[in-house]
């Protein structure tokens, strides 16, 4: 379930109606008001990097209730219980459910994402038609980080931090105009916005077909990102730096 918060983040809330984990709660109080109302007890938080707008609530919510709270190792997040890397699990006691610890650094240097099947939790890096920016690593990091992402199964729900989707989409037309599927979506995701609904969750396999941060092997992208440089490209890795540079600026 979305809690929304500021003016595009989502907030996530697993729960089982009685206990609730959070993801990345940059502000406390939509938590509070969300758990008060469907009589939920907090259990525990995730955060997958250390931006404000996702950490943001965390300092509040841990003096309210007393919970782990799981986050990456190399990265100053308030209150942090259970520091997890790659390959490490992040056990919810309470939901008797467990997460994969994946680390995609790229858009922050230590950023992770939250797996189980079915379900990915990724923060900032991966969004629904687009990707974040690159702001502590290298473009090699965030592709290798995408490629990652984009490894997990077609039904896998990506449950991003924000709700970025139609201006993602806006821009991947701009780099693949003749992609059928990215047309169909971009108009599936804006009747969906015309009624005020989340375009999160996104399922992986739609990703794939239509977030050109996903296609840079592509021709179509290639020759796109190519045509923006004005030079040749073959590299997926420097066709994605070229389209992250494009969109900075789109
Ligand atoms: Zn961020
Ligand atoms: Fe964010």
């Amino acid at each position: 379930m979305p809690v929304a918060a500021f003016q595009d983040n989502y907030i996530w809330v697993v729960h089982d109606g009685r206990s609730a984990a959070v993801v990345d709660p940059g502000d406390a109080a939509p938590v509070e008001t969300f758990l008060a109302r469907h009589g939920l007890a907090l259990c525990a938080i995730l955060a997958t990097h250390h931006h404000p707008d996702h950490v943001g609530g965390i300092a509040r919510l841990v003096e309210q209730h007393r919970v782990p709270v799981f986050g990456p190792r190399a990265e100053p997040i308030p209150a942090l219980t259970q520091a997890v890397g790659e390959g490490d699990t992040a056990a919810i006691a309470a939901l008797g459910i467990e997460f994969s610890v994946l680390e995609i650094p790229g858009h922050t240097r230590a950023h992770i994402a939250y797996y189980r099947p079915g379900t990915l939790f990724c923060g900032d890096t991966l969004f629904a038609g687009g990707c974040g920016r690159i702001f502590e690593g290298t473009p090699e990091q965030m592709f290798a980080s995408l490629q990652k992402l984009a490894a997990l199964p077609d039904d896998t729900q990506v449950y991003c931090a924000h709700e970025y989707t139609l201006a993602n989409l806006r821009f991947a037309r701009a780099v693949e105009p003749e992609n059928a599927a990215l047309q169909a979506r971009e108009a599936r995701e804006r009747a969906r916005r015309a009624e005020a609904q989340p375009t999160v969750p996104s399922a992986l396999g739609a990703e794939r077909a239509t977030n050109p941060f996903l296609r840079c092997g592509e021709p179509a992208v290639m020759a796109a990102a190519s045509a923006r440089l004005g030079a040749p490209l073959s590299d997926p890795v420097r066709v994605f730096a070229a389209i992250r540079e494009w969109k900075n600026r789109f």
